[in-house]
């Protein structure tokens, strides 16, 4: 029996198994990611290759999610259980690779400051030069990443981002499933606990109006 029958029959100990099932693994996904498709009763599970080393009883609980999401019910199993815990725990399996001096001062800051040193160090690095997409938390990377036109921002306007990323990883660490709330009212809230607040959001607007840096602009001029 492979592991989508297997799934399905601990979801479903009495019905017949109605798919012509197949499991894939892929590089095109991104880290631990996965995804289910179905076509009359062809169902396609994709999963990153990753998963093809982790625990059956892990990727059981997985295949189960994928299955209750197709079929619209929700259920919880043992092995439901298990892949959430598994899925809570990659930011702390995931190898740190990436960081940054300037970053790393900001994440100590900022922990220390607002999460009494408990937050664990995530990967750190500065993404592109963009006005629009501030800065981000990829969870299954457990990356931060802020944008290049905040590197000779002050540091309590670089501290506000670094904090606000933080939330995230906070949340959706401390939520079982590892699910994400964004930006609920919860979140606003403790956001709002950072200093002058308002006057940081105003000199943030100020730094995302000027244009992207001299450099790239007339760089070509002086090269
Ligand atoms: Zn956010």
């Amino acid at each position: 029996m492979n592991l989508i029958q297997e799934a399905y029959f601990r979801l479903f100990p009495d019905r017949e198994f109605p798919y012509d099932a197949e499991l894939n693994y892929n590089l095109r996904l991104s880290d631990f990611n996965s995804n289910v498709r179905l076509y009359g009763n062809k169902l396609s599970l994709n999963l990153n290759l990753q998963w093809k080393d982790i625990d059956d009883e892990i990727k059981i609980g997985l295949i189960q999610t994928l299955l209750l999401k197709i079929l619209k019910q929700k259920k919880n199993t043992p092995n439901i259980e298990l892949y959430h815990n598994f899925i809570k725990n990659i930011p702390i399996l995931t190898p740190k690779t990436e960081t940054d001096n300037v970053l790393e001062a900001s994440f100590q800051r900022v922990n220390r400051q607002f999460f009494s040193n408990q937050i664990e160090p995530p990967n750190l690095t500065w993404g592109t030069d963009s006005r629009t997409k501030l800065a981000s938390y990829n969870f299954h990377r457990d990356m931060i990443s802020v944008s290049a036109a905040f590197k000779t921002a002050s540091e309590r306007v670089l501290d506000y981002l670094m904090y606000h990323e933080l939330l995230h990883k906070w949340q959706k660490f401390r939520h079982k499933n590892g699910r994400s709330f964004y930006h609920t009212s919860e979140f606003r809230e403790a956001e709002r606990e950072y200093p002058q607040q308002k006057e940081v959001e105003e000199e943030i607007k100020r730094i995302i109006k000027r244009p992207a840096s001299k450099k790239s602009l007339f760089g070509w001029l002086i090269n």
